[in-house]
């Protein structure tokens, strides 16, 4: 009897045990390259239809208002990796010789320790291998669009036939399929480099927008007037070039000479053809800006169409494999990226195009159909979310919070941030962009920039949501201003950014510019 008694709490123990493992639940996060809102039609882009993005925002949640600490492809890894800035994780810019400590304390390392099955695949783009994964296979650097090369986790490097973005969801889906320990919750970080430059369409998508004529932002000819470090930038699409970026004779560049005879000939039968149309000898300097604005719009939105439908392939195999339920899925970019306004590309800048990231969450069990977050969410809440959600103790030196609060109607927090720090580094290469820090309330954002000359900016997105008007010397923002820079240094001091402090202070003690 007594015996039966032990085998009856031995079999509750059990329950409860199983019965919490099965609670934990699994977290996607498909994290893209240079992914503007502007390109998703969940925030209304114009452009493009994106059904897939669509529907994890639609069956979940969309954050309106989510921006990155520095608007830049390593870096914004680092973040999501971390939960920390980049003076604290020390992955400041993209140059090769930043070489950051992968060893260091990131979100798949808490999670691996408790339990979870971790992997990371696809666009990686940290100078060192990955730790902390049960599984990775990263592309090297940025990556190839057509027939990528992959390090593995032997350091071998192999080539795979076909278009990166398929290969990367393939590789990812079969890890869901055969690769993971089924015994234990997973966590998969599906990296891909879509749409970043050259903007390398999948053959199949070359003619999804033939006749289109994608609509100029009314800053495309911006004349970057008070604004310094936006003179002295070089990331103008009127600049782009003819080979590499817009494929107009490119036979010779390095991605065209890889692509295998049926790649080349799809290649070849559409840009040829078009390129057949153009005779720049009777078109003014504006008209071929113009032009190459249409070339740049059409192979990126080409990208965007790949991007969205193979996301549409991990929701089908979630559904499929009846994962979906208890499966967290994030789609996120490293951040935004300018498709014409102010006549750029590229990102970098404060300015909102490259400031904000796309933030859609999906989560059955905690989060309710067609969910709208307007909070200002930053980069340095995704590892303090995956691992609340996870259920793992998220570590002080963690910066950001978990954002999960903000989806629950039951305890919304009422102290959320109402402003946030920003630190540009990478100067000058590439694009000439000045370094710079700042601030971004709900209204008004005040920029630094400082190393090549000094300047200050301040931005009123109420009365100028276009950032094209300088208000820095306009008499009547002058309390404003003086209340910003004490928040800014607020901040600093908060997110322990010495570094940018002196500069500040120093900026601080002399007249203003
Ligand atoms: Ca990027």
């Amino acid at each position: 009897m007594k015996n039966l008694f032990y085998l009856f709490l031995l079999s509750l123990c059990f329950v409860s045990f199983t019965k919490k493992q099965t609670k934990r639940p699994n977290i996607i996060v498909i994290f893209s390259d240079d992914h503007a809102l502007q390109a998703i039609s969940a925030y209304g882009s114009p452009h493009v239809k994106t059904p897939n993005i669509d529907r994890i925002a639609r069956e979940g949640v969309i954050f309106r208002n989510t921006f990155c600490t520095n608007s830049i492809c390593g870096p914004s890894r680092a973040v999501l990796l971390t939960g920390k800035y980049n003076h604290l994780n020390g992955q400041y810019d993209n140059r090769t010789e930043t070489k950051i400590n992968t060893g260091q304390p990131m979100f798949p390392k808490y999670l691996q320790e408790n339990g979870y099955a971790t992997s990371w695949i696809g666009k990686w783009h940290i100078n060192n291998n990955p730790q902390y994964f049960d599984y990775w296979k990263v592309l090297p650097g940025q990556g190839q669009y057509y027939n990528p090369d992959f390090i593995n986790m032997d350091n071998s490097r192999t080539r795979t036939e076909g278009y990166a973005t398929n290969i990367i969801t393939d590789e990812a889906i079969q890890w869901l399929d055969k690769g993971r320990d089924k015994s234990k919750p997973f966590s998969l970080v599906i990296g891909h480099k879509a749409p970043h430059r050259e903007w390398q369409p999948d053959a199949q998508d070359l003619h999804a927008f033939d006749g289109k004529q994608f609509d100029v932002p009314k800053t495309f000819f911006d004349d970057y007037k008070d604004r310094k470090a936006a003179q002295h930038q070089q990331m103008e699409i009127k600049d782009l070039r003819w080979d590499w970026d817009l494929k107009v004779g490119a036979s010779d560049v390095g991605y065209v000479k890889r692509m295998n005879k049926t790649q080349r000939k799809a290649w070849d039968d559409y840009y040829e053809t078009e390129n057949a149309k153009l005779d720049t000898t009777k078109m003014t300097a504006k008209e071929i800006a113009l032009w190459k604005y249409q070339r740049y719009m059409h192979d990126y939105m080409a990208c965007i169409l790949s991007l969205d439908r193979n996301i549409g392939r991990v929701l089908d195999y979630l559904d499929k494999t009846g994962l979906a339920e208890n499966t967290i899925v994030i789609y996120a970019s490293d951040q935004g990226f300018y498709l014409g306004e102010h006549g750029w590309y590229d990102k970098r800048f404060m300015y909102e195009e490259s400031l904000r990231m796309p933030f859609i969450m999906r989560y059955p069990k905690m989060v309710k159909p067609n969910t709208v977050v307007d909070n200002m969410v930053v980069n340095i809440d995704f590892a303090p979310t995956i691992l609340h959600a996870a259920g793992v103790p998220i570590p002080n030196d963690m910066q950001g919070k978990s954002v999960l609060p903000l989806v629950s109607s039951k305890k919304k927090p009422k102290d959320w941030r109402k402003s946030m720090y920003y630190h540009y580094y990478e100067y000058p290469d590439a694009h000439r962009v000045m370094p710079h820090f700042g601030i971004r309330t709900e209204r008004y954002k005040l920029i630094y920039y400082y190393g090549n000359g000094t300047s200050w900016e301040l931005i009123d997105l109420k009365n100028d949501p276009d950032e094209v008007k300088n208000e820095i010397n306009n008499p009547n923002y002058k309390a404003v201003i003086a209340k910003l820079k004490k928040e800014l240094k607020t901040l600093m001091i908060q997110y322990k950014d010495n570094e940018a402090l002196e500069l500040l202070e120093k900026a601080m003690k002399t007249p203003q510019l």
